[in-house]
């Protein structure tokens, strides 16, 4: 028999973190409708139909520089060029540049029938009406071609995507003003536990504030989400069986904090097993080790754990790929980098360890990591620090500083 030092972390019938979220992605489809969205209000919206360009990017030669638009043969140092007119962006010159002559021509501006390359104004010296060349420049030099970017009928952006600023730039490089997008998905969530005082009330012995609210309100505005916030319910039966029916009615997902283990006062999955179908799992991972997730109605249902550390990485593991599934967007896996420990790390094998950390460049370029201390799962001032999970394996004990450790960071999450 294997010995082992700490016999509850091992559990045979623990899920893997992979395992988990097959379970969950297995059970999330992407909300199929759409609607039209005005540009200016797609940021972080998911696109519902691949975008082609209507017509070529840029749709006209043009300079990539301030200078001169000439016929490269004329290009010789000794000779000067007549200056017969301007190119500006927006006024292009109107006739053609014959042999011996050129345009003055600013960056963007259509480059002239007859010529085809630019020299930039730092090469020439010119006394507006002639110039003189100090430099040559290979044929082509400094200009930019027509769908040189973006070929007419070419993909400009996939069905699935999740619209950045410079996606919205290029949407409107194409005249596309307005843009079909799938509608968000609605979630529902409330906070359990009779010791949770709202922010601004007093606290009395034993009670805390309900700081899981307003993370899971950050978090879901993050992904992308309709909210629907319904706020602490008492550790009542009857209460959370009434909450949690009332938002599975209006929802597409449900997520409650809290009551999530067996403990005594723990309701919630009770009640989900009275409304829906109840999985409780345990995960082999630490911080979230119980998670609760099922479904009521045609609503998806997850309970996360009370610990505002834990509810925040199980939420990052498993609601966040849920919650891109439901908006359509594609698969994108979480990214894992090799970084070197600077900090001895706690660990007992049994767990996936997802602890705190920061990420740090060293002036060869290569990654390390802080821990951020004390791993205790209710300590959200840890979290805060933290700009990445430290991903320890199952099976691994304590880890040495100067360790290569797998670090994942929360702008992939969240
Ligand atoms: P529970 O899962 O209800 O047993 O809660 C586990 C721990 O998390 C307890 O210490 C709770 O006080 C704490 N907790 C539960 N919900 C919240 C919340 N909304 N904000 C802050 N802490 C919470
Ligand atoms: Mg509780």
């Amino acid at each position: 028999m294997q010995a082992n030092t700490c016999d509850t972390e091992f559990d045979p019938k623990a899920l893997t973190e992979e395992q988990a979220r097959e379970h969950i992605l297995e059970a999330s489809e992407a909300l199929q409708e759409t609607r039209r969205v005005p540009l200016l209000e797609a940021l972080g919206r998911v696109l519902a139909a691949t975008v082609e360009a209507p017509f070529d990017v840029p749709p006209h030669r043009n300079s990539a520089m301030d200078g001169y638009a000439l016929r490269a043969e004329d290009q010789d140092t000794g000779t000067r060029l007549k200056i017969v007119g301007r190119s500006f962006a927006g006024h292009p010159f109107e006739g053609r540049v014959e042999p011996g002559e050129c345009v003055h021509i600013m960056t963007g501006a259509v480059v002239p029938d007859g010529a085809d390359t630019v020299v930039q104004q730092e090469l020439t010296e010119a006394d507006g009406q002639w110039l003189q060349l100090r430099q040559t420049l290979r044929a082509g030099a400094n200009v930019r071609h027509p769908g040189e970017d973006l070929r007419r009928g070419q993909t400009a952006l996939e069905r699935g995507r999740c619209l950045t600023p410079a996606d919205l730039g290029l949407l409107a490089s194409l005249g596309i003003g307005e843009i079909e997008v799938r509608r968000l998905p609605r979630v529902a969530f409330f906070s359990t536990g009779d010791e949770l005082r709202g922010v601004g009330e007093a606290l009395r012995e034993g009670e805390i504030h309900d700081s899981n609210r307003y993370v899971l309100h950050a978090l879901l505005q993050k992904v992308g989400t309709e909210i629907i916030d319904l706020g602490r319910i008492p550790d009542s039966p009857e209460a959370v069986h009434e909450a949690l029916a009332q938002a599975a009615a209006q929802a597409d997902v449900v997520i409650t904090t809290g009551g999530a283990s067996v403990g005594e006062a723990d309701y919630v999955t009770r009640a989900l097993r009275e409304l829906g179908e109840a999985d409780f799992w345990k995960i082999a991972i630490k911080p979230g080790r119980p998670l609760n997730f099922g479904r009521i109605g045609r609503a998806l249902f997850f309970g996360l754990p009370g610990n505002p550390v834990s509810a925040m990485a199980t939420f990052a593991l498993f609601v966040t790929p849920c919650l891109r599934r439901l908006r359509g967007e594609a698969d994108r896996p979480f990214r894992v980098f090799r970084a070197v420990t600077r900090a001895d790390l706690k660990k007992s094998p049994g767990r996936t360890d997802f602890q705190r950390g920061v990420l740090h460049t060293e002036e060869d370029g290569s990654l390390s990591v802080d821990t951020t201390g004390l791993q205790g799962s209710h300590m959200l001032s840890s979290m805060s620090r933290a700009d990445c999970f430290i991903r320890l394996p199952r099976e691994s004990g304590p880890v040495a500083a100067g360790s290569a450790v797998d670090v994942m960071p929360f702008s992939d999450f969240f």
